[in-house]
């Protein structure tokens, strides 16, 4: 199962797709956890790209792709992938399929996590108070500045990727104001219903 989890920033992209690596057994590729440890081991990605997101921009499509198409190769994706947070632009969309053609693999469905912009502040807000209260360290882009910055860049370069996959026929969208758990039912349903490859 090849699967797309799309949604702006504080969707809940991240709790369902690891929600699903969970009961699927299949890995969750979130290339913001992939480019924050490299912002903390200081590789030359990471130092690329540490500025970029503390701002809230998009890292070069070249950096991302690049992180992707290795991870994709590795053997523990055989069997599939969940993509959080890649694609984000139509460059990187079009390099995914071009991966996976190379790979003889398709993408079985997008999810669309559809959100109110109003209640993304609150959920990025209640991130950084529990984050913080678990003792962890707050994400440097988990702040109002960034998440502006954030939201513009989803609406300018990532929106456009709805319409790509609607047009593929890919497209499923599932409301993300939903309970977590209400959520979760509602891609099972759709997983459920794929015909997986
Ligand atoms: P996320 O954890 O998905 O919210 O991503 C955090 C940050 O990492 C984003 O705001 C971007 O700066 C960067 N990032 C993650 N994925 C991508 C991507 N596919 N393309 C460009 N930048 C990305």
């Amino acid at each position: 199962m090849n699967l797309i989890l799309l949604g702006p920033p504080g969707a809940g992209k991240g709790t369902q797709s690891q929600l699903i690596a969970e009961k699927s057994g299949i890995p969750q590729l979130s290339t913001g956890d992939m480019l924050r440890a490299a912002v903390h081991a200081a590789s030359p990605v990471g130092l690329k790209a540490k500025q970029i997101m503390a701002d809230g921009g998009l890292v070069p499509d070249e950096v991302v792709i690049g992180i992707i198409s290795d991870r994709i190769s590795q053997p523990d994706c055989a069997r599939g992938f969940i993509l959080d947070g890649f694609p984000r632009t139509l460059p990187q969309a079009s390099a995914l399929d071009r991966l996976l053609t190379s790979k003889g693999k398709r993408l079985d469905a997008v999810i669309e996590l559809k959100v109110d912009d109003t209640a993304l502040a609150d959920r990025i807000e209640k991130r950084a108070r529990e984050t913080l209260a678990s003792g962890g360290k707050v994400r440097a882009d988990d702040n109002a500045e960034a998440l502006k910055t954030r939201l513009m860049a989803y609406y300018r370069e990532t929106a456009p990727l709805l319409g790509y996959y609607y047009a593929h026929g890919l497209l499923q969208t599932v409301n993300g104001m939903a309970p977590i758990n209400a959520v979760t039912g509602r891609i099972d349903e759709i997983l459920a219903g794929c015909q997986v490859s």
